[in-house]
């Protein structure tokens, strides 16, 4: 029988920006585990800083709260989950619109939602209002073997 590869992690931080930077190495040193190429693991770290930032900037305003991580490694497949107990979020659709932000005087450009969307094969949003929210991500990392062939047949001549 075929084993199949599987793992899981959970992590706790308290809400200061010093910690987005523990959680994205802390979830690339997980993701690692799949033997991603840079490229994959760039992504992953750049999605969960935006999810982070935004538990953090957003969800508690500043305020202390934590802000929890739940990691899952499914063979060939990483899944995320980001959430925060703050505030919510009123209208999800208008939050993920390109170029949305509450806070637009705080050098915010309104692409934290765009860009977990475009760097990960799918994202969603769960939030209740003076609950909190959630953002569930998903990549797919390639085996090593599908690379290589690929690799070899863009270098074969
Ligand atoms: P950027 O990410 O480009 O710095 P931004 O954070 O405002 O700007 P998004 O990350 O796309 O942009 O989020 C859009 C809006 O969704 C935010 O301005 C905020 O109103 C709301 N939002 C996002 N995450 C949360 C959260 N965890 N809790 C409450 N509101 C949130
Ligand atoms: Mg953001």
């Amino acid at each position: 029988m075929k084993d199949v590869f599987e793992n899981e992690m959970k992590l706790e931080f308290i809400s200061r920006s010093n910690n987005e930077a523990f959680a994205r190495v802390a979830v690339a040193a997980f993701a690692a585990q799949l033997d991603p190429t840079i490229e994959e693991l760039a992504d992953i770290k750049t999605a969960v800083s935006e999810a982070v930032t935004n538990c953090i900037i957003h969800g508690y305003e500043n305020k202390q709260g934590i802000v929890k991580i739940v990691g899952h490694l499914k063979e060939d497949e990483i899944i995320l989950e980001i959430s925060d107990m703050g505030k919510g979020i009123e209208n999800i659709d208008i939050a993920k619109e390109p170029l949305y932000t509450t806070k637009p005087n705080l050098e915010r450009s309104g692409m934290g939602f765009t860009i977990m969307e475009s760097f990960m094969d799918t994202m969603e949003i769960e939030s209740i209002v003076g609950l909190g929210t959630k953002v569930t991500m998903s990549k797919k990392i390639k085996p090593k073997l599908e690379k290589e062939q690929e690799f070899q047949m863009i270098t074969k001549d």
